[in-house]
């Protein structure tokens, strides 16, 4: 009676269906690795906002050191620049982004941390930065964070500085937290805060594109491995990432991308670091 269409037709059908995951109607896949695989699309969270590593430019398109990353780990799962949505992610939502999966990885200065781990998870770190200040250029009294006392800081909203000013500074300072590190750099060039506090690679991009205006201080008080967030438990698509960037340092890639991008802010190109075990 039910004859080999009606079973194909029927096999079909519920693959499709669980392919679907409860998003919206949205594929969901295990790891990225097959979105990669399947899709040969993927959502990518970067920031838009910072000079050298995550920066919307005046066409729309996103450059940066970051963005050459995303790119380069894409093209390795498969999929093409042109295939790839780069998605504007602010510091406090990153995880909730790779959570809800309204982007399938995350390269966005993100640091690895233990706290963040229980959420996402990471491949990396492809670049390792410390927490600075940038003070006006002017400011002679701002010389590292022993000269915090009565300052006015500014930092970003689920950024690691940020959290670290509260739990170690937060008797010497007063502390504003923005939405993202450019409403901070304006707060600062207005003379309303005295200085924005955040990785030193960050800084170095606003005080190149304010220059004369803007110093960085230049004395890193943290470690920050910055690492791709990736969904919890994914890891095929670690492994993966990992095969990528290991691929990228070896080839030049890397040291090209951050010479071209990070460089141009003087600031001093590093070796790539070692890959995190976990
Ligand atoms: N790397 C730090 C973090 O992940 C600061 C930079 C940022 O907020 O993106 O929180």
């Amino acid at each position: 009676m039910f004859g080999k269409s009606f079973f194909a037709t029927f096999a079909v059908v519920a693959l499709a269906a669980t392919a679907t995951g409860c998003g919206g109607g949205q594929e969901s896949y295990a790891s990225i690795v097959d979105k990669a695989k399947n899709d040969k699309k993927l959502v990518i969270g970067v920031k838009a906002d910072q000079p050298g590593l995550g920066l919307r430019t005046p066409d729309g398109a996103f450059a940066g050191f970051d963005i050459e990353i995303a790119k380069y780990v894409a093209k390795e799962l498969g999929v093409e620049p042109k295939d790839i949505t780069f998605k504007e992610t602010v510091s406090a939502n990153r995880e909730a982004f790779i959570e809800q999966g309204q982007v399938d990885m995350v390269v966005a200065t993100y640091s690895i941390t233990d706290a963040r781990k229980q959420k996402v998870s990471f491949a990396g770190p492809y670049f390792v930065a410390g927490q600075d200040l940038l003070v006006r250029a002017d400011d002679s009294g701002l010389t590292g964070p022993e000269t915090l006392n009565g300052k006015k800081l500014c930092s970003v909203a689920g950024s690691t500085p940020a959290q670290k000013v509260k739990t170690e500074y937060s008797k010497e300072v007063q502390l504003q937290e923005e939405r993202t590190y450019s409403a901070c750099v304006d707060r600062v060039l207005g003379g309303q805060l005295d200085a924005l506090t955040t990785d030193n690679v960050i800084l170095a991009g606003y005080a190149a594109q304010h220059a004369g205006k803007l110093k960085v201080v230049g004395k890193a008080f943290s470690t920050e491995k910055y690492g791709i967030g990736l969904k919890k438990d994914d890891s095929a698509g670690r492994k993966a990432v990992n095969a990528a960037l290991t691929k990228m340092f070896a080839d030049g890639s890397w040291k090209k991308a951050l010479e071209g991008s990070v460089g141009a802010s003087g600031f001093a190109v590093p070796e790539a670091p070692q890959l995190e075990q976990y």
